[in-house]
């Protein structure tokens, strides 16, 4: 039995295997969506070709199943899913939410100055293209205003969209959709009510959730898990070369990452099959128990 009140999602980008981080998310939001007799979604965001790697979707998959994570209906592919963006896209055009851009990164970066941490788009094309420019991607017009939410475990975030990153893309140069338009899309149309993902998306929330009011959907809960770095402070990821996860010691492996979690792991969690494994753990399971930072290191 699920409780339709409580629907979560794993959403992993395939540019690469499962690595120990991303197995961290796995289990947060696979334990949060189950301790509340919640379904759980699977969902491959498969949006950005370039940035994948040919086989890693499949492994994942794999990786996930040798762990013993049982997810609820068909895995979703955002590469399948075009046309609804491209439809949803349209409609915000044509409400005027959006408009074409034709400013090059290069060009946004120079605007910003070389002390700049980050380019915040400044506005060039809000008005219409320049005399001679022709249009390259699309943006969302950002409203100034503050957007804020509390995130079950950093607390609230308020964020001014204006001084953050400006009026953001939508539809990129080279003719792919956007995460920030796929990821609100989806979460929409799957009905998900909580997003439990790691703590390197909390700078994307109020992005999405500007997003997420353009569309008149509903703002789901966010829960941020601390994201799991190496010794030298960096994400684990693909850059990062980052190994991927084994499922030679599941029970073993899925204990250490309980434990980065804030997790008590019981004595006889350690010996158990993995069927028994997760039936303790959804019991065990507390969030308010998770680290309230954004990084906690691998050991
Ligand atoms: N696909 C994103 C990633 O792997 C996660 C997106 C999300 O959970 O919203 O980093």
């Amino acid at each position: 039995m699920t409780d339709a009140s409580y629907c979560g999602r794993f959403a992993p980008s395939p540019t690469g295997p499962l690595h120990f981080g991303s197995l961290v998310a796995a289990v947060g939001s696979f334990l949060d969506a189950r301790s509340r007799d919640g379904e759980w979604l699977l969902r491959m965001e498969d949006l950005d070709p370039p940035r994948e790697m040919p086989g890693a979707a499949d492994d994942i998959l794999r990786t996930l199943e040798a762990f013993g994570f049982c997810w609820d209906g068909e895995v979703t592919y955002q590469s399948q899913r075009q046309a609804t963006y491209r439809g949803v896209l349209h409609r915000l055009e044509q409400k005027g939410a959006t408009y074409p851009c034709g400013c090059t990164r290069r060009e946004i970066r120079n605007h910003a100055g070389p002390d700049q941490p980050h380019a915040v788009y400044p506005g060039t094309c809000r008005d219409g293209l320049p005399p001679g420019r022709s249009a390259r991607s699309v943006r969302l017009r950002v409203p100034e205003r503050v957007i804020s939410f509390e995130d079950r475990v950093q607390g609230a975030v308020s964020e001014y969209i204006p001084q953050q990153s400006g009026d953001f893309i939508l539809l990129r140069a080279d003719g792919l959709f956007a995460y920030q338009l796929a990821v609100v899309v989806d979460d929409a149309d799957q009905g998900i009510t909580d997003i439990v993902r790691g703590a390197d998306l909390l700078d994307s929330t109020c992005q999405q959730i500007v997003l997420q009011q353009a569309l008149g959907y509903p703002t789901p809960h966010y829960l941020h898990l601390p994201v799991v770095v190496n010794e030298h402070g960096k994400k684990l990821s693909k850059q990062s070369h980052a190994r991927a996860v084994s499922a030679d010691h599941a029970v073993a492996t899925l204990c250490t990452a309980l434990r980065a979690l804030g997790q008590p792991v019981a004595d006889e969690a350690i010996d158990c099959n993995l069927a028994d494994f997760w039936k303790l753990a959804e019991a065990m399971w507390r969030a308010e128990r998770i680290p309230k930072t954004r990084t906690i290191t691998e050991h």
